[in-house]
C-alpha cells in the first residue's frame, strides 16, 4: 500500500514509554507526534489533525478521561487508551468517555499495533462509507441488507443487521455491551445483557464457520464485543468467492 503514512499522536508523560511507542510506531511505517501532557495534546490534535490518538490516562495536568471527553466534543478520530488501570470499570469508563479501545500497561507491542490498525480501519470506514463485510465465505452488505454465504442467501433479521452495523461502525474496536444495547434497542434495554447474548449467538450461527469458537464476532469478557471481519481489497471482487 503506497499512501501517505498515518500520523499518530502519542499522549504520554513518561519519556521512556513515549520513546518506546515512537520507535515502535515509526518502525511500522507510521509518523509519530508526541505530547507529554493534556494541554499539549489538545494543541497537537488541532494543529496536526492526526489519524489516531494513543492516550495515557494519568497525565500531569489532568485525567486522560477529561481530555478524551473534550476531544470528543469536536472530533470523532480513533482513540486508543494505553493505561495501567486494569479494572473492568476503568476500561468501561474510558470507553464511555469516548475512547475506541483500551490496552493495558505493560503493553504487548503486537497487541498495541493490532489496536492501532483496527482504529485506523475504523477511521477509514467512517469516511469511506459501507464496504461489504467479509467473514470467510460470508459477505454482508449492510447498506443493501443482504447476506450471502457459500450456499446462497442467508437471512439476517433487522435486529441482527443493527447489531452488525453498530459493531462494524467501530471497526475492530471493542463495543461495550451497554453501548451496543443502547444503539440497537434504545436506552430502556441497556441492562439486558442476557438478551444481547441470545442475539450474538444467533448471529454467530449465521456468520461464523464454527460458532462455538468465534473468530469474527469476538467476546471481550466483562466488557463487550468486537467485530473482526476479513480484510478485503478496495475493489471487492464479487466473483471471487473463496471456497472453504
Ligand atoms: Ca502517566
Amino acid at each position: 500500500m503506497t499512501r501517505a503514512p498515518h500520523q499518530i499522536l502519542i499522549i504520554e508523560d513518561e519519556p521512556g514509554i513515549r520513546e518506546a511507542l515512537r520507535v515502535l510506531l515509526v518502525r511500522e511505517g507510521y509518523r509519530a507526534i508526541e505530547a507529554p501532557n493534556a494541554a499539549r495534546a489538545q494543541i497537537e490534535t488541532r494543529n496536526h489533525k492526526p489519524d489516531l490518538l494513543i492516550v495515557d490516562l494519568g497525565l500531569p495536568d489532568g485525567d486522560g478521561l477529561d481530555l478524551i471527553r473534550r476531544i470528543r466534543t469536536w472530533s470523532s478520530l480513533p482513540i486508543v487508551v494505553l493505561s495501567a488501570r486494569t479494572l473492568e470499570e476503568q476500561k468501561i469508563a474510558a470507553l464511555d468517555a469516548g475512547a475506541d479501545d483500551f490496552v493495558t500497561k505493560p503493553f504487548s507491542a503486537p497487541e498495541l499495533l493490532a489496536r492501532v490498525r483496527a482504529g485506523l480501519r475504523r477511521g477509514a470506514r467512517a469516511t469511506a462509507g459501507d464496504a461489504p463485510l467479509a467473514f470467510g465465505a460470508v459477505r454482508v452488505d449492510l447498506a443493501g441488507r443482504r447476506t450471502h454465504g457459500a450456499h446462497g442467501e442467508i437471512h439476517l433479521t433487522p435486529v441482527e443487521y443493527r447489531v452488525l452495523e453498530s459493531l462494524a461502525r467501530r471497526g475492530g474496536m471493542v463495543v461495550p455491551q451497554r453501548m451496543l444495547l443502547r444503539e440497537v434497542w434504545g436506552p430502556d434495554r441497556a441492562q439486558d445483557t442476557r438478551g444481547l447474548r441470545v442475539f450474538i449467538n444467533s448471529l454467530r450461527a449465521k456468520i461464523e464457520p464454527d460458532p462455538r469458537r468465534p473468530r469474527y464476532l469476538v467476546t471481550e469478557t466483562g466488557i463487550g464485543y468486537r467485530l473482526c471481519p476479513d480484510e478485503v481489497g478496495e475493489d471487492t471482487g464479487a466473483g471471487s468467492d473463496r471456497e472453504r
